[in-house]
């Protein structure tokens, strides 16, 4: 996959301490593990605090869905508070406002205390429409934010290169290098003594007695209470996420264009739907265009996906020269609401913060003020409405019943439609899922016609993978785990390989 703008001139290492002692054990107070947003932002809290800390990453600082991320720091998460006002009520609508507000101005106040050069910008951010058919959604979100007394502003014009039909405007919002900025955070927490082990995968979780031992490929750590920031939870059962959670892909291009850049942050509120912002790469001020979302594991075009913003970009810059693209996935849980403190009912001090949707910015910031309190044993007035041990009836009933024909599809319906393909029909660079005597088998065909075969059985919970032939990788479309063609664990929740087959000459 290819690499984003924040992570391709990535020069000087993370700190880096490989453990490779097979007896390794250490024993902290707390064990973090996952190396984005949300681990990195708990470990310099929490170490401020003077706190033990572990951190232990699966591969680098940074090489999850922060380091892909578009880096928008915003409380306007697309077109929400009406569908939080119906489907919770309006106190929930302005707790969830509030945290994201005061998550804005806590990374502000970090940057200047820590003073971390990270392209920090200050911008009004917008969600429009150029669909007449759509303002309805537009006034209806408008008066959602009137009756949470939020003073957001209706505007009809932009200065994007197209005529809208409305948009709605958030005043001091911001945007980022968020590589920069965890660099910047990491210096502290390099400071406080955290240790950070890379290329060390959590595999189990284990109750000893009132603590854990966190069990990894490596070693053990020992630790009083232990933090989940892997993205998608990794324990398998404890929890349910797998239940109640999937994963969606989403695409960027990075442009250079002489003509002049637009000033603010914009979101289209149509699906799917077209993100921008600016941004600074080598020097220059370049434009970021994303969207093209999809549900990890549906097979999906280069048309629909790149082809999309490459259209859009050529449309409205047409001299665009494309610098970089690359893709994402971030977890939405079923009533899109992230999954924030205690992990599960067995697991007192096992906290979780993940089913960001995409506004891991500032969400990650909130789970962190969250996590922080309930470690102290203080009170944190928005712990209650991100809850990862509610269990209130499913809001979001489309989404579910979409969960559950793509589960299903893996499980059962996939292994029976894709049987008659065979190997021989395989063109050079390509990949699928053919049936050798009774058994699937994932088969990828290089550029020189080398071909790889791997089990297509996802090493988390089972389900059949489907080919992705844009990035050449084996994807899950229950729960959004990814492998490189020849089997390469690359995203969370599995952590494991798939199996490698021999091919027979
Ligand atoms: C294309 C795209 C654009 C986005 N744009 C925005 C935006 O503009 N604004 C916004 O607010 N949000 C945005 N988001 C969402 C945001 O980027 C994410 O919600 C956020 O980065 C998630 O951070 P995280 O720390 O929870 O996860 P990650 O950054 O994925 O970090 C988790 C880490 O855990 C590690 N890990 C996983 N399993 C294990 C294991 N078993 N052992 C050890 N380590 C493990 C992983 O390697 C990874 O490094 C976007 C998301 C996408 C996909």
């Amino acid at each position: 996959m290819n690499k984003s703008i924040w992570k391709a001139n990535e020069k000087e290492k993370y700190p880096e301490k490989i453990n490779n002692d097979n007896n390794f054990k250490e024993k902290v107070d707390i064990c973090i593990i996952g190396a984005g947003i949300t681990g990195i932002t708990c470990a310099y809290e929490l170490s401020e605090l003077g706190y033990s800390i572990n951190i232990i990453e699966k591969n680098e600082v940074c090489s999850g869905t922060t380091g892909n991320t578009t880096g928008k720091i915003t409380s306007q998460h697309n077109a929400f508070y009406d569908y939080l006002i119906n489907s919770f009520d309006e106190n929930m609508a302005k707790k969830y406002l509030e945290a994201n507000e005061k998550a804005i101005r806590k990374i502000e106040e970090r940057i200047q205390k820590e003073n971390i050069d990270c392209d920090f910008e200050k911008l009004t951010s917008y969600i429009y429409t150029d669909k007449n058919e759509e303002i309805e959604i537009l006034e209806k979100e408008y008066k959602a934010l009137n009756k949470l007394g939020f003073k957001s502003e209706y505007v009809r014009e932009l200065d994007i290169p197209f005529k809208i039909e409305g948009a709605i405007g958030f005043k001091n919002q911001a945007q980022f290098n968020v590589v920069k900025y965890i660099k910047g955070l990491l210096k502290k927490i390099e400071e406080n003594n955290v240790k950070i082990y890379t290329h060390t995968k959590a595999t189990d979780i284990e109750k000893n007695g009132k603590e854990y031992i966190v069990k990894t490929e490596k070693g053990n750590i020992d630790a009083s209470i232990v933090i989940i920031a892997s993205h998608y939870p990794f324990l398998k059962l404890q929890g349910l996420y797998s239940a109640k959670m999937y994963q969606s892909m989403s695409y960027l291009i990075a442009i250079e264009t002489k003509k002049e850049l637009p000033k603010g942050m914009y979101i289209s509120i149509s699906n799917p739907n077209i993100s921008i912002r600016t941004a600074k790469y080598e020097g220059k001020e370049i434009l970021l265009v994303g969207g093209g979302d999809h549900k990890t594991g549906k097979p999906t075009t280069y048309e629909e996906s790149y082809g999309r913003l490459e259209e859009f970009a050529k449309k409205y810059y047409p001299d665009a020269k494309i610098l970089k693209k690359w893709n994402a996935e971030d977890c939405v849980s079923l009533d899109k609401l992230p999954y924030i403190g205690q992990a599960s009912n067995f697991l007192p001090n096992v906290y979780v913060a993940t089913g960001y949707k995409k506004w891991g910015m500032t969400l990650s910031n909130v789970a962190t003020g969250i996590i922080v309190d309930s470690i102290k044993g203080k009170e944190n007035h928005y712990a209650d409405i991100f809850s990862s041990l509610r269990m209130k009836p499913v809001k979001n009933h489309e989404e579910m019943k979409n969960m559950i024909i793509d589960s299903s599809k893996g499980l059962f319906i996939n292994k029976i439609k894709e049987a008659e393909i065979l190997e021989n029909e395989l063109e050079n660079d390509c990949g699928k899922i053919i049936e050798i005597e009774n058994h699937k088998v994932g088969i990828y065909k290089n550029e020189n016609g080398k071909v790889f075969a791997v089990n297509p059985i996802c090493t988390h919970l089972g389900c059949l993978l489907t080919w992705n032939q844009i990035d050449k990788t084996w994807d899950c479309p229950c729960h959004g785990s990814r492998f490189r063609y020849d089997g390469k664990n690359i995203c969370d929740p599995a952590y494991e390989d798939l199996e490698i087959l021999e091919i027979e000459e």
